[in-house]
């Protein structure tokens, strides 16, 4: 009897014992498992509640984008209309137009030109280049009411000369990046050295083709008639001589003055230019569908 005793004590306490262990064992089981299971996906919600404010953010920044780009291509529309009124009703002062063209920009230079357009209340025209800076400016021209025109991405005469398809892709990729950051579509281009140039010689007759096939995908080009010659070098005083001697000498309804918004000198000359040619009784435009197109001599 006492043996019996013995024995069912002693199973007992193996019981008790076993029973702690499994307890201790499971108790280790979900601290270790479970617990970081918790722990992640505590870290999971708030990523997923960072991520939905985050997204709502992008939300908001692009519809503000979107917003810039329906009021700038709104305002676009309506100078349009104008222009066709002004133009129907042939409401030009006097005749006799200027048109200020910068290419190869936007630059260094670009804010302080802008500045003094700005101080007479000019409208000029903008052939623009791929630049970091495009986006902005390309805005910028817009808003201030001046006319976008499509130059060249790259300007490397070798290359876009070398083919109809290389001229194009360079010119989409230019025009690509101005619709999508002002939701306008230039179709105003200058060809880099002109449509008559000679640089592009190395490939007979491309200029000829070029400027056929930019009318048939519906852009229109512009040479100029008076050459300012900055990118030849000049200071601001042979610049100012050069532009305003051709308007006391030509006397033209239609003036188009080339310079570039990439030269200091041109920014250095170009208020004199403004106020003298005021005097003079011009008026400056900037390119529209109603601007007579200055075509130079195509000779190649
Ligand atoms: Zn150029």
């Amino acid at each position: 009897m006492k043996n019996k005793h013995i024995t069912i004590i002693l199973i007992l306490t193996i019981f008790l014992i076993t029973l702690t262990i499994t307890i201790f064992n499971l108790n280790k089981i979900y601290i270790n498992k479970i617990k970081p299971i918790n722990i992640k996906i505590n870290t999971y919600s708030k990523l997923k509640e960072k991520n939905k404010e985050l997204n709502e953010k992008i939300l908001k920044e692009n519809n503000k984008y979107n917003e810039n780009k329906k009021t700038l291509a709104k305002y676009l529309i309506e100078r349009e209309k104008l222009e066709k009124i002004i133009y129907e009703k042939n409401d030009k002062a006097d005749g006799k137009i200027i048109y200020l063209t910068f290419d190869d920009g936007p630059s260094i230079y670009t804010d302080e030109i802008l500045n003094i357009l700005d101080k007479y209340d000019v409208k000029a025209t903008f052939f623009v280049t791929c630049s970091d800076n495009l986006d902005y400016y390309a805005k910028k021209y817009i808003e201030k009411g001046h006319t976008l025109g499509l130059h060249s991405c790259t300007h490397k005469y070798g290359q876009i000369y070398s083919s109809e398809e290389n001229y194009f892709n360079d010119l989409n990729m230019l025009s690509n990046i101005v619709e999508n950051s002002t939701g306008y579509k230039s179709k105003y281009v200058r060809f880099p050295g002109g449509s008559s140039n000679t640089v592009s010689r190395f490939n007979r007759g491309i200029m000829t083709t070029l400027s056929k096939k930019l009318y048939e995908y519906g852009y229109k080009y512009y040479d100029w008639n008076i050459d300012s010659n900055d990118a030849g070098g000049a200071d601001s005083n042979q610049i100012y001589s050069n532009v305003i001697g051709a308007l006391e000498y030509s006397n033209r309804d239609t003036s188009i003055v080339l310079m570039h918004d990439t030269k200091v000198e041109t920014k250095n000359a170009l208020e004199k230019i403004i106020i003298d040619a005021l005097n003079m009784g011009y008026t400056f435009g900037n390119i529209n569908d109603y601007t007579k197109e200055i075509h130079h001599y195509i000779n190649n």
